[in-house]
């Protein structure tokens, strides 16, 4: 069995970083010229490290499969990034950003990278700051802040509801500068199909390029360098219906996994709490409704049975119930966090009050977030001021005016913890390979506490990686470019094109639509917000049969040789098929509740998450195997120095 070197410095916690820093190789200025990065993805990830990078003086190749690099999901991220600048003197600092992250995450993440994360957080704000980021300020001026769940501080910096997309323009501003400059080149429309490897001199193989759709001519093409980073984002929509771009897929991960990379925690799946609730067999996408409006916004359904039967029935409306009728619900379980706890306490918490009877909306499938009570107490403009594209947005959506009713929110995917394995260098099971954002397993163990997203990728991109794939390119100066002649990249190439023209002959019947909508259902229904061994079992099963309709009967029209998005969505579905398949794996293997992972067999008295800690204290890596075959398990031990492990705790 290989052994797991997470390469986590020596030295005390707080210097681990620095140490490492201190010490580590670099590439000087006229080596760095001669080597070649590819960069897959550029959203906050991608565009933050391919731009930081081509600044070093490396020459970068930056893919994409939108027509621009603003178009990366990364600019649907609305609520806010987390740093610890403690600009409110409420008690915050580097220390409890990175506490709050560890227990947010349930006690399975890496102690060294959480630090770090927290550490850097305070760069992050003054970089995006310095680029001209225009986050929301007091009237005085200074930066404003906002509270996010699992936290008792105000660290999240905001811009409105779209901090998303003005970080990310501020990272393809510095992006587009290092295209100008000529060290970065930009492959937009252009999709990775696999990931291509090279031995070296001593027969080690190692990440040397990829091999890529150009999506509007259909053409298969080459790219090679001494190093590949993938920052593809997260597999979401492997549920079909989730809060993820349309176009977020799991795809490239999957094909570094195939290609000997580990695959980390893929049951760690986030269920938003606050997103509009489904409201017909049509839809394929949910909307979130940002956790920013939980500081706010307060939760509630009906004390009363009848009530939310006859809300559900719509005999009534919400602002008929008197609030004494009303459960706040998480304020009751959970008074010292209240509306602020983590997602998966609160998206559980709505599922019980659902399950229970209690739920409104016709399909009993959701609950109130209600502003009447911060109307009353900071006035409308003051409301409107903080949350008002979300309102709008809201109102377009629901045709329901959220000033004068209550929103309705449930449940639904949004986010993936699991993802590739990286040590503490970013670097893969691969050497050469590196992931980056949320398409690596991250350092939000078992949960992510709302706005540490951006702040990971963002570290990732512009204050880790150009550090730490120095230490790995020091060594490869003496390599000359790759010509992307080697036979290696005409195998690679073959089974890219072979596959293609297989699920271009099928000739079925089937949408990729209708496949994947099967495979959402059960993926929500057997693999969702609670699961059990039978769940988990019954999933495999059908996951099976899911992969034999894709490859008895989907139609994909017209030819590979073009553009064809339905020839894309196939290719991406194959991908989430097999992730699923990796979800309930892992989640059959984990025999505990975690963070967003809930193994109903495995609660408290109180339906809380019961952790196992003496068995199941570590990163399950998942090793592929080969075609269908099941995957080997690895596991990388967690050990705790700094922080005491301990159930977690948001009552008092
Ligand atoms: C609605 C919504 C709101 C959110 N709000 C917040 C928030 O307020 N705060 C927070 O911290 N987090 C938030 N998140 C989470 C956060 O937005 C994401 O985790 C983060 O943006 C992911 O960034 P990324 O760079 O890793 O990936 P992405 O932004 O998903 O970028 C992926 C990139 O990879 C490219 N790509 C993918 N596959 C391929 C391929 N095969 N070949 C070539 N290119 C490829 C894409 O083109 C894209 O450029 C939110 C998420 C959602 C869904």
């Amino acid at each position: 069995m290989a052994t797991i070197d997470s390469k986590i410095p020596e030295g005390p916690l707080a210097e681990k970083w620095s140490n490492y820093k201190a010490h580590q190789k670099l590439v000087n200025p006229a080596n760095k010229r001669k080597l070649d990065i590819i960069v897959v993805g550029s959203g906050l990830a991608g565009a933050s490290a391919a731009a930081t990078l081509g600044d070093l003086g490396f020459k970068v190749k930056c893919f994409c499969i939108q027509d621009s690099p603003r178009r990366a999901h990364s600019i649907a991220a609305q609520g806010g990034i987390n740093a610890a600048k403690n600009y409110q003197n409420d008690g915050d600092s580097v220390y409890r950003l990175f506490y709050d992250t560890i227990k947010g995450g349930d006690y399975r993440s890496r102690e060294a990278n959480v630090y770090r994360l927290a550490e850097v957080s305070n760069n992050i704000i003054d970089q995006c700051v310095a680029q001209g980021v225009p986050f929301a300020r007091e009237y005085g001026g200074t930066l404003a802040n906002r509270s996010f769940g699992g936290a008792q501080v105000s660290r999240t910096f905001y811009a409105r509801g779209q901090t998303g997309q003005q970080l990310l323009l501020g990272a393809y501003s510095a992006l587009s500068y290092q295209v100008q400059q000529g060290n970065v080149e930009l492959f937009t429309r252009c999709e990775m199909l696999d990931l291509v490897m090279i031995k070296d001199e001593e027969g080690k193989e190692r990440a040397r390029g990829i091999i890529y759709r150009d999506l509007v001519t259909g053409e298969i093409k080459r790219c090679s360098a001494h190093a590949v980073v993938i920052g593809t984002g997260g597999y979401g929509n492997t549920y079909f219906l989730s809060t993820n771009a349309m176009g977020s897929n799991g795809s490239a991960a999957m094909q570094c996994y195939r290609k000997g990379a580990w695959f980390a925690n893929p049951a760690f799946a986030q269920i938003h709490p606050t997103c509009i609730p489904v409201h017909g067999d049509k839809q394929s996408k949910l909307t979130l409704m940002s956790e920013s409006l939980r500081n706010d916004g307060r939760i509630w359904v009906p004390k009363k049975l009848e009530d939310a039967k006859k809300l559900q029935k719509g005999e009534i409306s919400p602002n008929d119930i008197p609030d004494e009728d009303r459960d706040f619900y998480l304020e009751r379980r959970y008074p010292a966090f209240g509306n602020l706890v983590p997602r998966d306490v609160a998206s559980r918490a709505a599922k019980e009050r659902c399950d229970k009877g209690f739920g409104v909306n016709n399909t009993g499938l959701a609950v109130f977030l209600d502003f009447k009570y911060a109307i009353q107490r900071l006035g409308k403009k003051a409301v409107a001021d903080k949350y008002g594209n979300l309102f709008d947005m809201y109102e377009e959506i629901t045709d329901v005016n959220p000033y004068e009713n209550p929103m309705m929110i449930f449940p639904a995917i949004h986010y993936t913890m699991g993802g590739i394995w990286v040590d503490y260098e970013l670097q893969t099971s691969i050497p050469g390979l590196f992931a980056i954002g949320e398409c690596n397993f991250s350092d939000h163990g078992a949960n992510r506490l709302g706005a540490s997203a951006l702040m990971q990728g963002l570290a990732d991109g512009y204050f880790v990686l150009p550090y730490t794939i120095q230490n790995y390119l020091s060594d490869q100066i003496q390599v000359p470019r790759f010509s992307t002649d080697l036979p290696e990249f005409d195998a690679a190439e073959k089974a890219v094109k072979d596959k293609i023209a297989k699920i271009m002959g099928i000739n079925g019947k089937r949408s990729v639509d209708s496949i994947h909508k099967e495979l959402g259902h059960i993926m929500w229904e057997y693999v969702g917000m609670g699961r059990t061994e039978e769940s988990l079992k019954t999933a495999l099963k059908k996951l099976d049969e899911v992969e034999k309709t894709f490859w008895s009967d989907l139609r994909v029209p017209g030819d590979a040789q073009t553009l064809n998005v339905e020839l894309e969505k196939a290719l991406r579905l194959l991908d989430f098929i097999e992730i699923g398949k990796l979800m309930a794996y892992d989640g059959l293997n984990r025999e505990e509740s975690c963070g967003g992972h809930f193994r109903e067999e495995h609660q408290t008295p109180e339906g809380e998450a019961l952790r196992h800690d003496d068995k199941f204290s570590y990163v399950a890596c998942w090793n592929y195997q080969g075609e269908g075959k099941a995957p080997e398990l690895l596991k990388e031990p967690l050990n705790y120095e700094y922080i005491k492990v301990q159930t977690r705790n948001y009552k008092n």
